[in-house]
């Protein structure tokens, strides 16, 4: 670390930078729920960098990559940290590149309509701006609050209404990167021809730096269509979705919830959590650390027919946007299906309902965590001839360690995304000291059964989180010999592998 500390005072005088203690802290993690549970182990900062940077324009990423390139120096971009999969882990030698100074519009046409926009713009204002000129992003990720554009491009993201904008890699049409060794590209989405864009997108700050994005844009929505139905099961419910949209039908929002995420839907708005103690549980935390020592007696009994019923059936919510007289009526055309696939109609409530604490939710992990268990997701996808074997494998697979919810949130023509929520804790009693280590390998042995099972059913081992650290052991199983490409752009872009790495790719330095 003083070796680094030294190198920045000497070279990196005209940049803004950090080795003080509480930056290098700050910025040691993202938001992997895993470092939550070292955290409350105690282990606060493990990783940290030797350092943090803020640029503050591609001149200064490209001065910056350049002498990191000449100096063997490794870098990490750091967008706001709200990844779930460690794409963000440093060690002492590392410098953190924090984006979020460079959050300037370089150029808006309203006719195209598009925005070329630097990689550190926070999302919320983003959107607010565009809403104040008659336009919309479409870009709608859970974690808006807290994530920046070139974060959501870099880990290739979907919002929850990519029904009908698309993933993030739909709505980029350009994009400048600073690779490796210190040069600025441009690509762009090309008409002909081999086109290098998707290369980029969802890279992982493996290849470079991006430093800005040219993003599609739409007009502002001045109207919406919301319903709801109950389906017997999950199963009756995304055939329902899957011939919305194989019958041309784009609703922005299209959510399923399995019986128990439905009757949690159900309850209404987000209460806000109570506090808990971590050192003196209450009754409620350790009921609840009870209850998750045996999941698989409980997943048994909700996911039965009989829990199922009891639980009053899947939900799917459908909200249409556009103009005028348009999503109502899709809504119409939605409804004729959904009853046809034995839909029961609930209204418009639950979808407005939803859509009023459409980001409360993701934000509830902390009571979990301070009542001594843990709380993670994962998004999977596969076609929908392989969707039943990969949400009956991944859900068995889970639940033999934890307790597991699903729900189906980001649908197409050709397949659908599975979101899994589970929520476990050490699988045995333990004293409290131990409890956080048998916490740690009930949740490692959760992921490395899920993601075996999610490649052996026919699916992805991620959909919109990105492979970050976490899951790039099992990268290898889903691309076979195509992770042999991914090193080879790997070494052109990032000939000297100083780029974020471990990332994405488990073997560096070939
Ligand atoms: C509560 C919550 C809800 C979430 N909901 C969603 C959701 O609905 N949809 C979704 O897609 N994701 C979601 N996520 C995951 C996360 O928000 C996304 O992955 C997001 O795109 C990350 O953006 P960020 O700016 O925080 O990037 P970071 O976490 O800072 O970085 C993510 C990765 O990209 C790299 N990176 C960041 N910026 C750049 C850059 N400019 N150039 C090159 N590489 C870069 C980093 O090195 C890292 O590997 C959620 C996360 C949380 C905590």
């Amino acid at each position: 670390m003083p070796g680094i500390e030294r190198a920045i005072e000497k070279d990196l005088g005209w940049l803004r930078t950090s080795v003080t203690e509480a930056d290098r802290v700050t910025y040691a993690r993202d938001l992997w729920p895993r470092h939550h549970l070292a955290v409350r182990a105690g282990h606060v900062a493990i990783h940290k960098p030797g350092a943090v940077v803020w640029p503050t324009s591609t001149e200064d990423v490209t001065r910056l990559v350049r002498w990191a390139y000449e100096n063997d120096v490794k870098l990490v971009p750091f967008g706001a940290g709200s990844g779930v999969c460690a794409g963000v882990l440093p060690t002492h030698d590392v410098v953190v590149v924090d984006l979020k100074r460079m959050d300037r519009w370089r150029s808006f046409e309203p006719t195209g309509p598009w925005l070329d926009v630097e990689a550190g713009h926070m999302g919320v204002p983003l959107e607010e701006k565009l809403n104040r000129r008659g336009y919309t992003l479409g870009h709608f990720p859970s974690s808006i609050l807290c994530s920046t554009s070139g974060g959501w491009v870099a880990a290739r993201s979907a919002g929850q209404c990519s029904g009908q904008y698309g993933k993030i890699e739909d709505m980029v049409l350009a994009l400048e990167l600073v690779t490796g060794t210190g040069e600025p590209v441009s690509l762009q989405r090309r008409a002909h021809g081999p086109s290098l864009l998707p290369l980029v997108v969802g890279s992982e700050g493996t290849l470079g730096i991006i430093t800005s994005s040219t993003f599609r844009l739409h007009p502002y929505p001045s109207a919406r269509a919301f319903a709801a139905w109950s389906f017997p099961t999950t199963e009756h419910g995304w055939e329902a979705m899957r011939e919305m949209f194989q019958l041309g039908l784009r609703p922005a929002v299209s959510r399923l919830y399995d019986p128990f995420d439905a009757m949690l839907a159900k309850q209404g708005k987000a209460k806000s959590p109570k506090k808990t103690e971590r050192k003196a549980p209450g009754l409620g935390a350790l009921a609840l650390r009870q209850m998750l020592k045996r999941p698989g007696f409980v997943n048994d009994l909700l996911h039965s027919d009989f829990g199922g019923k009891l639980m009053g059936g899947a939900m799917l919510l459908v909200i249409f946007e556009g103009q005028d007289e348009t999503p109502q009526t899709h809504i119409r055309s939605a409804r004729a299906i959904c009853e046809r696939m034995g839909g029961v109609y609930e209204g418009e409530g639950p979808a407005q309902n939803w859509l009023k604490h459409r980001y409360s939710v993701s934000y509830r992990q902390a009571p979990i965590f301070a009542s001594g268990a843990f709380v993670d997701t994962m998004e999977v996808a596969a076609r929908w001839s392989q969707l039943r074997g990969l949400y009956d494998a991944v859900r068995k697979a889970l639940g033999e360690h934890a307790f597991v919810m699903a729900h189906l949130s980001h649908a197409y023509p050709d397949g659908c995304c599975i979101y899994f929520s589970f929520a476990g804790s050490a699988a045995t009693d333990t004293n409290d000291r131990s409890w956080d280590e048998a916490c740690e390998r009930t949740y490692d042995r959760a992921w490395r059964a899920a993601l075996k099972a999610a490649v052996e059913a026919g699916g992805t081992i991620a959909h919109h989180h990105g492979a970050g650290r976490s899951k790039a052991p099992r990268l290898a199983a889903e691309l076979g010999a195509g992770l042999g490409v991914i090193e080879t752009v790997k070494r052109v872009f990032d000939p000297k592998g100083i780029m974020n790495p471990g990332n994405l790719r488990p073997i560096e330095g070939r």
